[in-house]
C-alpha cells in the first residue's frame, strides 16, 4: 500500500466541533485547525505498581482478554494510522506496556511500518534493566520512565511496592541501550514527595536524564483528585528555584506539552507539564487508541469510537480510517477541567493510556 500525501490542511476555526462539514482530507484534522500526528497506544490496562494517584491498592477489574486487541488487530490499526492518517509518532503506554506479552515482536512490526514512525514508550521501568537492550534492538527509539522520588521509602509509599532499585537499574540500562534521550516523568503529591523535586532534578542532571514534572490530573480510578491538594506548576517551579536558576529554554515548544527551562544556564533542562493550570490544548497533536480498540480525541473525552467492532465486523481499511477521522473531527477545543460542571472521564488513566 502506498502512503497518502497528507499535505498540511488549512482548516477554518469554528465555534463548536462537528458543526462544520468535514473537508475531504486524509489527515486527522479537527474543527479548530489542529492536526493529530502523535498517537498514544495503550497496550494493556494491567499494571504491576499501584501508584496512589492512579489506582487503588487492590488494583482494578482488568479488561477481559477477549476485549483486548490482538497483536494482529493492533498492528492493523497502527498501519492504518501511519499509511492513511499521517501519524508520525507512536508512543506505547498503558497500564504498564511491558506487561503486554510479545512486546518486542510488536515493536519490531511497528518499526517496519512505512513511513517509519518514531517509536517511544512510557513505562514504570520494572523489568527494564533486563529488557532495555532487546527493546532497542527491536526498534524502540526512546523511552520515558516514570519516577516520582529517589527515596526508597517514599517510592514504596507512592507506588505501594518496594521497587525503587529496579527502576533505577532500568533507567541506567535504557541509557546504555541508546534509548535516548531518556526522559523521566514525575508527579508531585502534596505532603508526600514535594521534598523530592530538588533531589530528583539533581539525580536526573547527574545522569543526563530529561526530567519533566506533570501536574496531577483528575484521572485516578478512585476519583480522589482534589484541586486544592494538587501541586501546581507554579509551586513546582518555586521549589526548584530555591536551589537552581531556571531560564526559559530557547528550544521551540511546538506541540510538546512540557514548558522547558534551562537549569543553571544549561545544558541540562527541566520540563513542567501544566495540564491543569496552563492547558496546552490549542496546540495538541494527539490521538489515542485504548487497548480494547477505542479511539479517543482527548484524555478527558467521554466520547469514544469503537474501532474494534469495525475491525471484527470486517470493515475495510478506508472505513476504519474514516471512523478515526470522524472521531478527531469532533475533538473539543479543550479539556474543561477548569470549567464549572467538569466531569471526570469514566475510564481512568490506566485504561486510556497516559
Ligand atoms: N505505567 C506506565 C508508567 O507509569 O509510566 C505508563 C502508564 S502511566 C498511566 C503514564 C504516566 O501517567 C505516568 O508518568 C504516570 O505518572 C502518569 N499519571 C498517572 N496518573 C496520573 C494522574 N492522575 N495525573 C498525572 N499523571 C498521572
Ligand atoms: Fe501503573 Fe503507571 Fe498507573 Fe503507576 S502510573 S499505577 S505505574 S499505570
Amino acid at each position: 500500500m502506498t502512503a497518502v500525501n497528507l499535505g498540511l490542511p488549512h482548516v477554518p476555526s469554528v465555534s463548536s466541533p462537528g458543526s462544520a462539514p468535514r473537508p475531504d482530507n486524509p489527515a486527522l484534522i479537527d474543527t479548530f485547525g489542529r492536526v493529530a500526528t502523535d498517537l498514544r497506544v495503550s497496550l494493556t490496562d494491567k499494571c504491576n505498581l499501584r501508584c496512589t494517584y492512579c489506582m487503588p491498592a487492590e488494583g482494578l477489574d482488568w479488561m477481559p482478554g477477549r476485549e483486548i486487541l490482538s497483536d494482529e488487530e493492533m498492528l492493523r490499526l497502527l498501519r492504518i494510522s501511519v499509511e492513511r492518517l499521517g501519524v508520525t509518532d507512536i508512543r506505547l503506554t498503558g497500564g504498564e506496556p511491558m506487561l503486554r506479552p510479545g512486546l518486542e515482536g510488536l515493536i519490531g512490526e511497528v518499526a517496519a511500518l512505512r513511513p517509519r514512525p518514531r517509536l517511544s514508550m512510557t513505562t514504570n521501568g520494572i523489568g527494564l534493566a533486563k529488557r532495555a537492550a532487546g527493546l532497542a534492538a527491536a526498534g524502540l527509539d526512546r523511552i520515558n520512565v516514570s519516577l516520582d522520588t529517589v527515596d526508597a521509602e517514599i517510592f514504596q509509599r507512592i507506588t505501594r511496592r518496594d521497587r525503587l532499585s529496579h527502576v533505577l537499574a532500568g533507567l541506567a540500562a535504557a541509557a546504555d541501550a541508546g534509548l535516548a534521550p531518556v526522559k523521566v516523568n514525575a508527579v508531585l503529591l502534596r505532603g508526600i514527595n514535594e521534598s523530592e523535586a530538588v533531589p530528583l532534578l539533581r539525580f536526573c542532571l547527574e545522569h543526563d536524564y530529561h526530567l519533566r514534572f506533570i501536574e496531577q490530573m483528575p484521572l485516578d480510578a478512585q476519583h480522589g483528585w482534589n484541586r486544592g491538594e494538587m501541586v501546581t506548576a507554579a509551586e513546582i517551579l518555586d521549589l526548584l528555584r530555591a536551589e537552581f536558576t531556571l531560564s526559559p529554554s530557547p528550544d521551540a515548544r511546538g506541540g510538546a506539552p512540557a514548558e522547558r527551562w534551562l537549569v543553571d544556564g544549561g545544558p541540562g533542562d527541566v520540563g513542567v507539564i501544566a495540564s491543569v493550570t496552563r492547558p496546552f490544548c490549542s496546540a495538541c497533536e494527539r490521538t489515542r487508541l485504548t487497548a480494547d480498540g477505542a479511539i479517543r480525541s482527548c484524555l478527558f473525552s467521554n466520547d469514544e469510537t469503537d474501532l474494534r467492532a469495525l475491525v471484527r465486523a470486517g470493515a475495510r481499511d478506508e472505513e476504519v480510517a474514516d471512523a478515526w477521522r470522524a472521531t478527531m473531527w469532533g475533538k473539543l477545543a479543550g479539556h474543561e477541567i477548569n470549567e464549572a460542571g467538569f466531569a471526570q472521564p469514566i475510564r481512568p488513566m490506566s485504561a486510556i493510556g497516559g
